[in-house]
């Protein structure tokens, strides 16, 4: 635990007893492969279909993913467990709370708060820097449940 966290006025440059950036992802969010769709398979959905012809998703979905390095790299024994959890998950009702998003990302140790797999995390984890701006606003927005 490092005691820099416990002082909101010295800079955040620990995660543990945090993870609060963490509570709300439902599961690892990584960029797995994806087939590319044709115009027809797009239209045929009643979501999809309402993306613009110019938009950057639509064209994300035409294009299809191979998928980030990171997901390949995954052992097989966290793989197969997190495909079979992602089919089967089901996103919350969102009704303007914080507790209506995705819960806790079934990787993040609620004990210590610190990320199980965390050589595996995805990029988009990667990304997330201790302390930037959006670290700091989630610490705000759950100070009180934050053990440090
Ligand atoms: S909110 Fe910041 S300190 Fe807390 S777990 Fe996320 S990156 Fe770490
Ligand atoms: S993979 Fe790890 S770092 Fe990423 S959201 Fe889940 S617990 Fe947090």
């Amino acid at each position: 635990m490092s005691d820099s966290n416990s002082n909101s006025s010295l800079p955040v440059v620990s995660c543990e007893g945090c993870g609060v950036c963490c509570f709300h992802m439902g599961f690892p969010a990584f960029v797995v492969p994806r087939e590319p769709m044709t115009e027809q398979q797009i239209d045929a959905d009643p979501e999809l279909r309402k993306l613009p012809a110019d938009s950057i998703r639509r064209a994300e979905l035409l294009a299809g993913h191979e998928g980030e390095s990171w997901w390949h790299r995954l052992p097989a024994e966290l793989k197969e467990p997190l495909v079979e959890h992602m089919s089967q998950y089901r996103q919350p009702d969102y009704d303007g709370t914080l507790e209506s998003f995705d819960g806790p990302c079934i990787w993040l140790d609620m004990g210590t708060r610190l990320c199980k797999h965390h050589l595996h995390r995805p990029n988009v984890c990667r990304d997330f820097e201790t302390g930037c701006g959006d670290c700091l606003q989630w610490r705000k927005e759950y100070a009180d449940k934050i053990d440090v």
